[in-house]
């Protein structure tokens, strides 16, 4: 019942029209009720969204049992880790303090992309050799600093798709001295439904105050182009976040979308299952070919690659599928972002070729 019309008639890929495996998106398409959440709303769409901003606030708040106080909106979750870097950085130069964002290395860009111009010195820790972030190390730091850190989390981690795991997380959180502040992006959350995996939401809701979680409308629910992303932390925090916050950023088209999609449970369901679907099919060929994969938890896969990465994503452009990059310092590796089920079948079929002619 959801099935993307659109999508259905491009199953056939050329140059113009590639199979797009290299963002993290979406391809089911949103769903029927946010599609038309969003016609019913544009007739009045020339009044400001204040009214589907609040409507959406008060679901967040209470789709995880806290309030409306416990919520920011952001123009996609990017806007949300933007000013929760700029919080943080306004504090530490308020109070005359240095301050540093510690990330592991790799993973998503954005908070360091937004630190750096403010002068945040960056603290990249390389993650281990099996691909898992090396807390100790980060939490060590952390504690050698006397000036403010930023910890950038994100778990499910990207481009590795893997966990952290949460015992690990929530006793630093709940152990750091008040000098840090994390950041947590649950980008991919929805996906990982599995009891290894425990929301930092709990802290949130336990009263701690030094984090904000951070998730987006762009991934499960597939609304990556309307940029609707929020944060989850104590009132006291989400008052200070949103001082950095653009003013009416949360669009009444993305507003009623989020909205609709978050009541829609089907849906959700819907596009866990194709993911999960889409990820045994990777997975069976993987393994068949007998290619190093970390486990996923998320709608994309971290695989090594024979030879050079660049290479194989160029012959995997020639064969119309775009594939994600490497991300330094993991080399050898390349990120493929899952798509729905048919999709996956013409990607598993093009890298069986591949295998036949040697270049996998
Ligand atoms: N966080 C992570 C881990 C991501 O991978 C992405 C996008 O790919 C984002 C945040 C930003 O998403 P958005 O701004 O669309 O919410």
């Amino acid at each position: 019942a959801y099935a993307n019309e659109t999508l259905k008639n491009k199953l056939v890929f050329n140059a113009e029209n590639p199979l797009l495996l290299n963002f993290n998106e979406n391809s089911l398409g949103m769903s029927q009720k946010a599609k038309q959440a969003i016609i019913d709303a544009l007739p009045n769409a020339f009044r400001y969204p204040d009214d589907a901003r609040s409507a959406l606030i008060s679901e967040l708040g209470k789709e995880f049992k806290l309030s409306d106080k416990h919520i920011t909106l952001g123009n996609g979750s990017s806007e949300t880790i933007q000013a929760a870097v700029q919080f943080v950085a306004n504090k530490a130069q308020k109070e005359g303090k240095a301050v540093q964002l510690i990330v592991p290395d790799p993973t998503f860009n954005y908070a360091e992309l937004y630190a750096e111009p403010l002068g945040v010195k960056i603290v990249k820790v390389p993650v281990d050799k099996t691909l898992a972030f090396d807390l100790a190390t980060m939490q060590k730091k952390a504690q050698e600093f006397d000036g403010i850190s930023m910890v950038y989390l994100c778990n499910p981690n990207n481009p590795t798709a893997m966990l952290t795991p949460t015992a690990a997380l929530t006793n630093w959180v709940k152990s750091a001295k008040e000098n840090v502040f994390f950041i947590i992006d649950e980008a991919y959350a929805e996906f990982a439904s599995t009891p290894e995996f425990t929301s930092a939401i709990a802290l949130v809701e336990a009263g701690y105050k030094n984090l904000i979680v951070a998730r987006t409308f762009s991934k499960i629910y597939a609304l990556a182009g309307l940029r609707v992303g929020y944060g989850v932390a104590v009132p006291e925090v989400i008052a200070d976040v949103d001082v950095f916050v653009s003013i009416d950023n949360t669009n009444t088209a993305g507003a009623v979308a989020a909205l609709a999609s978050l009541k829609d449970k089907a849906y959700v369901e819907y596009s866990r299952k194709s993911i999960d679907v889409s990820r045994q099919m990777v997975v069976d060929v993987l393994k068949e070919l007998d290619i190093e994969y970390a486990p996923s938890y998320a709608n994309f896969i971290f695989h090594k690659v024979k030879g050079d990465v660049k290479t194989y994503q160029n012959r995997m452009k020639e064969a119309n599928i775009m594939v994600g990059r490497e991300f330094p310092p993991a080399l050898g590796w390349s990120r493929l972002t899952l798509g729905t089920p048919e999709e996956m079948s013409y990607f598993v079929s093009t890298l069986k070729a591949f295998r036949t002619k040697g270049w996998i």
